[in-house]
């Protein structure tokens, strides 16, 4: 048994960072965190991640959590990207603090700041092409060659900085670089760009500007200027720490706070301070959404919320419940080396919040008819069946029991394997939730193909056992006459490897597992499973989870098969 102070103590040791700053009062004792999505594509559950850490660490710790768009790329950004990335936050159940930010809402405080390194000989334009400027910049054995504009006069620098903005130059033609050390060993020292020429319409600030900062530039300053305290980023970033404690460094403390949102209030002003984590990575699956996006525009999968799709949205239509994400990135944790989670572990957090708060239904994929000769043709029992096996509080819903019924072709068998414990011909089993029945009589078509059952009902078997015999199997049905017909899509893993590493598009469409998706149409869904009030989670007893589809333009409804029953998270270790 763990006693009190030992269960309390903060797990994760960007936990035990923050309750050390907190305890020393660093930033004034405050926690201000971020996420800062690039509205470039859609999320994902890498995403995810980081998602749930930024919003549960503020959570934790009585702190805030700031959603800013990382906005500084205009050819790649768009409204669509920052409507779904504000919806799938929502969903997952979080809410930012204040009105989102956006870093291009910086820009002319951003443009300042820039003036200021001018100022003072921390940054030059410089006039190298991108091709020369790439050869001046050395390799990770070589040093690199100064610029021959790096000693340009600063006033010279300003005039042409302030030219660049009016647009006097085509693209390229110019940047503004830091004045750093061509010699770093860290490669994003060496007077890395602030700026460049690109003249091109922004999503949010129209055609003010035709040049724009850099992402290493805007970021660090964005973070300052809303007074975040704990910048939380993957392992990537590590090597540009430097750059942005340099950028944050040179500009005028004053002037930074000044510019912050608590302004004054800030003070003693300290600078966000970044910490790395590893990012999120999972077996047979492929994040990253260079890729994503080219499997969207491949063909690969029909769109970014295929529900195949390792996207937010995608699980979302699958039928992933935000706790299940939720719980399965707690479960993961936060290290500092990267390492492959096994998918069943997502899985598995999927099945342990639907077990609990999915009702059940009936659902019969591939329909066997059984006609029940000794129930009256005009007949029809409503069965009063619990929604929940372990939840009586779920209620139980109403289902007709009419002459006819259907069950599933391979709950019935003519030679069954050892150990069959369904129908098999003079055999017994139980209906769920109703009564035992018998098979009499097997019908077949010319080909030889069943196509009929004629079975009889022992009504002293309704809530009990037969008298005098074990009856071990129970069987879903439906009643014909009250059964809807439905579509279901089974998924099954959408890449074959293990470890999926594509170094190109064709890698990745090659990759995919062939036999994905299966569509199978005819199903036949017991009715009450349709109605408003039943939501849109089921078990599909014995079948799967499965999640109601958009409505379809067929009207034949679709339900998406979330995931299988059978948990395989956990198998030998105990
Ligand atoms: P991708 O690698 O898919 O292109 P990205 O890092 O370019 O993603 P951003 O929009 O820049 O996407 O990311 C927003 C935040 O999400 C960043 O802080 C980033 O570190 C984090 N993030 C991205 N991918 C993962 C992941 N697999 N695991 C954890 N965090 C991630
Ligand atoms: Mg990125």
């Amino acid at each position: 048994m763990q006693n009190e102070a030992e269960s309390s103590t903060p797990s994760g040791f960007i936990r035990q960072m923050i309750a050390r700053d907190i305890a020393s009062g660093k930033h004034g004792g405050r926690v201000h965190t971020r996420f800062p999505p690039e509205p470039n594509g859609y999320l994902h559950i890498g995403h995810a991640k980081s998602i749930c850490l930024n919003f549960s660490l503020a959570e934790e710790y009585g702190g805030l959590c700031n959603l800013r768009f990382d906005d500084t790329n205009p050819l790649r950004e768009d409204q669509d990207f920052v409507d779904s990335i504000k919806e799938n936050i929502r969903w997952l159940g979080f809410r930012w603090h204040g009105e989102v930010r956006y870093s291009s809402s910086y820009f002319e405080q951003l443009y300042e700041f820039a003036r200021q390194l001018i100022r003072k000989d921390r940054a030059y334009v410089c006039a190298l092409s991108p091709d020369q400027a790439r050869e001046y910049r050395g390799a990770l054995t070589a040093p690199g060659v100064d610029s021959p504009w790096r000693e340009r006069d600063p006033e010279e620098s300003l005039d042409l900085f302030a030219r660049m903005r009016q647009g006097e130059f085509a693209d390229g033609e110019l940047s503004l670089r830091a004045k750093i050390d061509m010699a770093a060993p860290n490669m994003n020292l060496r007077d890395p760009i602030l700026y460049r020429i690109r003249h091109a319409a922004h999503y949010q600030t129209g055609a003010d500007w035709c040049m724009y900062p850099t992402y290493d530039y805007t970021h660090c300053i964005s973070d300052a200027l809303e007074n975040i305290t704990h910048s939380l980023c993957t392992l990537e970033f590590e090597d540009h720490r430097p750059l942005y404690d340099w950028i944050l460094q040179q500009i005028d403390r004053d002037s930074l706070r000044a510019a912050s949102e608590l302004g004054d209030a800030a003070a003693p002003w300290v600078p966000p301070e970044q910490t790395e984590f590893a990012k999120l990575r999972i077996s047979y699956t492929m994040l990253g959404k260079r890729f994503l996006r080219a499997l969207v525009e491949e063909g690969g999968v029909a769109g970014w919320d295929d529900p195949r799709m390792p996207t937010l949205a995608g699980m979302r239509r699958r039928g992933y419940t935000p706790a299940s994400i939720r719980n399965f990135c707690e479960a993961v944790g936060v290290a500092r080396s990267e390492s492959l989670v096994d998918i069943a572990m997502l899985e598995h957090a999927v099945r342990e919040d639907l077990d609990r708060n999915a009702p059940r239904a009936m659902c019969v994929l591939r329909p066997l008819k059984v006609v029940l000769r000794n129930f009256d043709e005009g007949r029809r029992d409503m069965l009063p069946i619990p929604c929940h096996p372990k939840r009586g509080e779920l209620g139980r819903r109403k289902v007709p029991l009419g002459r006819e019924i259907c069950i599933e072709r391979e709950d019935f068998a003519v030679a069954p394997p050892p150990g069959f414990k369904r129908l098999v011909a003079g055999g017994e089993v139980r209906l769920r939730g109703a009564y035992v029945i018998r098979c009499e009589e097997v019908f077949r078509d010319a080909a030889g193909e069943i196509t009929e059952l004629h079975c009889s009902v022992d009504f002293d078997t309704l809530g009990k056992r037969p008298e005098g015999r074990k009856v071990k199997g129970v069987i879903h049905w439906v009643s014909l006459a009250a059964a809807e017909k439905v579509t279901l899509r089974l998924y099954d893993r959408l890449f074959v490897e293990e470890n999926p590493a594509p170094k190109n598009i064709g890698e990745v469409m090659a990759g995919l597992n062939p036999d994905s998706l299966e569509q199978i149409e005819g199903c036949l869904l017991e009715p009450a499973a349709l109605t408003a009030e039943a939501g849109d989670h089921f078990q599909f007893e014995r079948v799967g989870y499965f999640h109601r589809d958009r409505e379809a333009e067929s009207g034949t409804p679709v339900f998406n098969r979330t995931i299988s029953l059978r948990d395989t998270w956990g198998r030998g270790s105990g």
